[in-house]
This record gives structure tokens, C-alpha cells and sequence, in this order.
């Protein structure tokens, strides 16, 4: 991170203003009964570390909440460890918001009183944009996004040359030239959204999407512009960023005439459409936004897909998003499609809203100063996958695929990892 003074006063005010009922109670609320300890990756991986304890994170946090807003606070700080927020204490919040935490809301469901951690990083994190603390590697994924559209910063041209020769190769592997991947199709029933990182480096994922939509006669199209269904100003905590990123989905949508929006598999993307981007609008969208798995569940459901999972004969477990899952709801649906996809589907434990976080969510996929940590804190992952014995593990996001991609070969798992759109392509009988 380059060095900057600090805007503390800005930071500040902006934490004040997020000080709504529910954050005022979470800072007063910890009792100190030790129980997050052992539902967190971070403090599970680091045992030794009282520091990557939920409850220790939060009383970072709350320390100049103390100082400002309770009597004892204001009277004997040193007593009850209330801080000013100055410049050290300003760098100290960021390395913990940003270095010690995921976001991902484990610690919260398991608290004695349904403190989140998660939550509470987040209103730090926003905090620390008036300051103009965003760690710089982060804030240049946002601004890729914001500048150019996505936040792989690829041009038009590049995504619709990619998007032409996925379908060429879908023509010939199906050997039918009405395979389709159509762009900026007016008045398609669905417009389909995809991680940048898919046309960078994954076009399988687009290539089985494409079979699936074809498989089950879908009225579907890409835009060329606005496809992006990630959201880092999630993570960076700016919320003016984060509505500028959203809502181009939206309104690229009402532009191409489209019923509805369909979410790629993307953990944060989704909470950030689906849920969020209504708050930061501070308005009810009017357009219906799915995710890609409630729509795949819906054509296995209504017969729209034959499927033989015989195709699939390795075992097959399923590594859940946070965003997507304890954040997001989405959390039968994978499971639905994969036990119709597969023979052999075997799931982690624990799993659904109890799942461990991979360790790559929070935005730590972008910040290289966290990756030590982000790498070591993903063994309770790892130790997950290995259990399983599991030769694929399917995840409806592209973060989490990169992450568990690098865990594969720290930790020596063996394993093949994939989309969930993926698996089911590989089961869908064509040749009817
Ligand atoms: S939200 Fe997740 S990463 Fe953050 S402290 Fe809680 S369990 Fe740990
Ligand atoms: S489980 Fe909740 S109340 Fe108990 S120490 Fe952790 S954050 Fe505090």
C-alpha cells in the first residue's frame, strides 16, 4: 500500500453515520464467552493467535466506538481499552477489516447473541474509504470495474471475439450450427451475466452454459457491455462504488428489453445484485434477478434437461460459497442439481450455512499483501476437501475456483475443480 495521511476525522464521521440501531448493539453487545474461537478459519488456523479471534477482531473495532460513545469511554479510557481513532490506530483497523476477515459471517450465526463480525467489518471498511485506507490493490480491482465496465478491464472487441470462437467450438463439439451464444439478442427472455475471469481464463464455464441453455431451449443472451456480475466495491466497503458497479446490470437489462437478469455462479455478485444493490439504491428494483442455479434447478425440475449422471463417475462433493449461501440463501439448489448430475455426490462437513469459508472471499484474492495468511487460513478448507474423498469438487463461484485451485496444489488434494454448471453440462444427454 503506498503511504497516505489518513483522513481519520472523515472516517470518522462516515462510522457515525452507519451507526444505525443494530451496529450501536453490536458494539456494546459482546460478552466475551469465547465461543467464536472455533468458528472462524482464521483463528481455527492460527491457534496460537488471539489476534484472528472474531471476539478480538470486533474489540478492535469497537475501541473508539468505547471512546466517543460510552461513559466510561469518555472518563477512564485506559480502563476499558477505548482508543482514539488516529493515524496508527486508523492502519491497525485496516489490517484487521481487510487482513483478518472474510466477511463471511460464520462467527455470526454461532455467537452466543448473534453478534456479526462480518457485518461490523464491513461498516469498518466503509469507514476506511473516507480515510482513504482501501488497501490500493483492491480499490484498482473496483476501479477497473468502474473505469471500463468489468473488472478485468477487457474490451468489448476481446469479449465478443472471445464469445464468437466459444461458439464456433460449441458448433463443432455438438455438431449443430444452431448452438448459439448470442449477444445483445432485443427481447430475449433472460439476460445471462459472467465473472471476467471466464472469458480471461475459463471459457469451459461459458462453453457449458451454453450447452445448458441450448439443452433446455432457453430465449437467452450476453450483453457486450455490461456482463460483469462481480461487485469488489462490496469488499472495499464503498457503497457509492458499489451501487455505480450493480446497477448498469439493471439498466443494460431495461436497454435490451430482457424479462429478467440470471446471475453467473458468483458468491459476492449475487449478494451484491440480489440483495444489496436494493439498499444502496435505497429503492425496490423492478426486474426479477435469479441466480443461474435456481434456473438450471428449475429446468432439471420441469424437464427441460435429460440427464444421464453415469456421464459423471467421479465422486463429486460441493464447496459453498459464503456470499451465495449463509449470506445469500441459495443453498438447495447446487445440491438438487449435482445429486441429478452425479452417481457418487458427497457432501463436506459441515456444510450449507455452516460451511467454512474457502478463505479467498472478502476481496483477499485481490489483495497480495493477505495471501500468506489467505493461503494458510484456507487449510480448514482443504482438510474439508480431503475427508471427502472427493476426485471433483463443484462451486458455484469463480472466486472460490481460485482459490481452491491454489489450495489444490499447497495441499496436495488431487482434485479436479469446477462450476456446478460444469458438472450438469457434462450429464446432459444431447442425442435424444
Ligand atoms: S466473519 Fe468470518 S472471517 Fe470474519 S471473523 Fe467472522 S468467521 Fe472470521
Ligand atoms: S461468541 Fe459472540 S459474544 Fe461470545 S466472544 Fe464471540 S463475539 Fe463475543
Amino acid at each position: 500500500m503506498t503511504e497516505k495521511k489518513p483522513d481519520t476525522e472523515a472516517a470518522f464521521k462516515r462510522f457515525k453515520e452507519l451507526l444505525d440501531a443494530k451496529i450501536h448493539i453490536y458494539m456494546n453487545a459482546c460478552v466475551h464467552c469465547g465461543l467464536c474461537a472455533d468458528t472462524c478459519h482464521y483463528s481455527l488456523a492460527n491457534p496460537d493467535d488471539i489476534e484472528m479471534i472474531p471476539a478480538f477482531k470486533i474489540n478492535k473495532i469497537t475501541s473508539f466506538y468505547r471512546r466517543y460513545h460510552t461513559v466510561l469511554g469518555k472518563l477512564i479510557p485506559f480502563w476499558t481499552g477505548a482508543r482514539k481513532l488516529d493515524e496508527n490506530y486508523a492502519k491497525e483497523l485496516v489490517d484487521t477489516a481487510f487482513g483478518k476477515c472474510t466477511m463471511c459471517g460464520r462467527c455470526g450465526i454461532n455467537c452466543s447473541i448473534g453478534l456479526n463480525a462480518g457485518q461490523l467489518m464491513r461498516a469498518a471498511r466503509t469507514a476506511l474509504v473516507e480515510a482513504g485506507l482501501v488497501p490500493d490493490s483492491l480499490q484498482a480491482t473496483v476501479d477497473n470495474a468502474v473505469k471500463t465496465g468489468n473488472n478485468m478491464a477487457i474490451t468489448e472487441k476481446d469479449f465478443v471475439d472471445t464469445i464468437e470462437w466459444l461458439q464456433e467450438d460449441l458448433q463443432m463439439e455438438l455438431k449443430d450450427d444452431k448452438v448459439k451464444l448470442p449477444i445483445n439478442k432485443q427481447g430475449a427472455d433472460i439476460m445471462y451475466t459472467l465473472n471476467p475471469r471466464e472469458p480471461k481464463f475459463f471459457p469451459l464455464s461459458i462453453s457449458a452454459m451454453g450447452k445448458v441453455f441450448h439443452a433446455a431451449g432457453e430465449n437467452w443472451t450476453f450483453s457486450s457491455k455490461n456482463y460483469d456480475v462481480t461487485n469488489y466495491a462490496l469488499f472495499s466497503g464503498n457503497d457509492r462504488e458499489a451501487l455505480e458497479i450493480s446497477i448498469r446490470l439493471v439498466d443494460e437489462a431495461k436497454q435490451l428489453g430482457v424479462k429478467k437478469i440470471v446471475l453467473a455462479e458468483c458468491g459476492h455478485g449475487f449478494r451484491a445484485t440480489r440483495w444489496e444493490l436494493a439498499n444502496w439504491k435505497k429503492e425496490k428494483l423492478d426486474i426479477e434477478i435469479v441466480s443461474v442455479l435456481e434456473l438450471m434447478a428449475e429446468y432439471i425440475k420441469t424437464g427441460r434437461l435429460e440427464l444421464d449422471p453415469s456421464k459423471n463417475k467421479e465422486r463429486v462433493t460441493l464447496h459453498d460459497p459464503c456470499n451465495l449461501v449463509r449470506n445469500g440463501g441459495i443453498i438447495e439448489e447446487q445440491r438438487y442439481i449435482l445429486k441429478k448430475a452425479v452417481n457418487d455426490f458427497v457432501e463436506m462437513i459441515p456444510n450449507r450455512a455452516q460451511n467454512f469459508c474457502c478463505g479467498g472471499g472478502g476481496g483477499m484474492l485481490a489483495m497480495g499483501e493477505y495471501s500468506d495468511r489467505r493461503k494458510k487460513a484456507g487449510k480448514i478448507k482443504a482438510d474439508q476437501i480431503k475427508a471427502t474423498g472427493a476426485k471433483v469438487v463443484a462451486t458455484p463461484c469463480h472466486n472460490c475456483i481460485d482459490q481452491l485451485t491454489e489450495l489444490n496444489t499447497l495441499y496436495n488434494l488431487g482434485v479436479k475443480i469446477k462450476t456446478v454448471s460444469e458438472v450438469l453440462a457434462e450429464a446432459i444427454v444431447f442425442d435424444k
